[in-house]
């Protein structure tokens, strides 16, 4: 399977890691035979997906669907902002310790260090 990545910030999304998966497919309607396409699926890490979800609404139709998904999803439960903050926290291992000796283990420290 191929790794994942979030369509916004380009996060590489394993295995493991929490995410928002939104599916689309098209089909017809009214015309027989029906046609089903194929499902299509974005993913969105949990910052970008709650960060899209309070945003402003974008524009086109397809985006506006998108969103209105979005803002189903992340309204309906605090899981996916907890995880959004996990990640910030560091607490998911999003952000590797790069540039350290790994005696500290996350960048919970309160500041920052370049
Ligand atoms: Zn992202």
């Amino acid at each position: 399977m191929d790794n994942m990545y979030c369509l916004r910030c380009n996060r590489e999304l394993d295995a493991g890691h929490k995410s928002l998966a939104v599916y689309m497919f098209a089909q017809t309607v009214g015309i027989r035979p029906r046609q089903k396409s194929g499902a299509q699926r974005i993913n969105f890490c949990p910052p970008c997906s709650v960060s899209l979800a309070m945003g402003p609404a974008p524009e086109g139709a397809l985006n506006i669907a998108a969103w209105n998904m979005l803002r189903d999803v992340v309204g309906a439960d605090p899981a996916l902002n907890q995880a959004a903050w996990e990640s910030i926290r560091g607490i998911a291992g999003y952000l590797p310790a790069t540039g350290t000796d790994g005696s500290r283990r996350t960048a919970t420290n309160g500041y920052f260090e370049f």
